[in-house]
């Protein structure tokens, strides 16, 4: 069985998670958000939760040190054997290198970098506008892609809400942080040869179709 080894990047917004969504249930393959994974255990209140609180509240981004040790766990559960779809991981070199050994003693590497392109502008009206259920996680928008029945999940019928760090203020440091580490992450994989661009700013369906056809290539 051909295994597909991804990680999805773009900026907070740029529809990571949407794509996510629909990724994981075409090639089965599963989603491992580092932002849901912090959000669970902050929400459970474990000790990863209370270590990343005080990162996330404020926009900035966890230490590389935490973020790694759980990424190796859930890299090494069995459901990832076939492969995975990392989502908002790696953010920082150093994290793309840790990712690079943790693999390699799998013997296995990323095959696509698929990273999401969309304006500053458009970023911000789609994450102040973002709303996602409380059950299973799917995402909506106010305008852009609403659920059938306000505040309603159309997937599970579980409730909507906002997340804390989806306020104006908060969305506009996360922007600027997550620019500047971008920019050398980009660097790294294109020089790998293993970075494809995908134009995030068309209608959802749109740019699932673009990132199929990439995907297509490897199975
Ligand atoms: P990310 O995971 O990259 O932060 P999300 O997938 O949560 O982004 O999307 C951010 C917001 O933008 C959500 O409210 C989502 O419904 C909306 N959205 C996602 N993709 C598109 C698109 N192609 N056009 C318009 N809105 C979108
Ligand atoms: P966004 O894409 O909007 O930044 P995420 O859900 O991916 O949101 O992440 C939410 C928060 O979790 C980040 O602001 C950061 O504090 C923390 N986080 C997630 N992934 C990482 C990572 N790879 N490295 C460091 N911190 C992270
Ligand atoms: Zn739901």
């Amino acid at each position: 069985m051909i295994s597909l080894n991804l990680v999805l990047m773009g900026l907070p917004g740029a529809g990571k998670g949407t794509q996510a969504e629909r990724i994981v249930e075409k090639y089965h393959i599963p989603h491992i958000s580092t932002g849901d994974m912090f959000r669970a255990a902050m929400a459970n209140g474990t000790d990863l939760g209370k270590k990343a609180k005080e990162f996330m509240d404020a926009g900035a981004l966890v230490p590389d040190e935490v973020t790694i040790g759980i990424v190796r766990e859930r890299l090494a559960e069995k459901d990832c054997e076939k492969g995975f779809l990392l989502d908002g991981f790696p953010r920082t070199v150093p994290q793309a290198e840790a990712l690079d050994e943790i693999l390699k003693d799998q013997g296995r590497s990323i095959e696509f970098v698929l990273n999401i392109n969309v304006d500053k502008e458009q970023l911000m009206a789609r994450l102040t506008g973002r709303r996602i259920c409380k059950s299973c996680g799917s995402t909506y928008h106010l305008i852009f892609n609403p659920p059938s029945k306000e505040n309603v999940c159309n997937r599970c019928g579980g409730e909507l809400y906002q997340r804390a760090d989806d306020n104006e203020e908060t969305v506009l440091n996360r922007l600027n942080v997550n620019i500047n580490q971008s920019v050398p992450l980009l660097t790294f994989f294109e020089e790998k040869g293993i970075l494809r661009n995908v134009n995030g700013q068309q209608a959802i369906e749109k740019v699932f179709e673009d990132i199929t056809k990439l995907l297509d290539q490897l199975t």
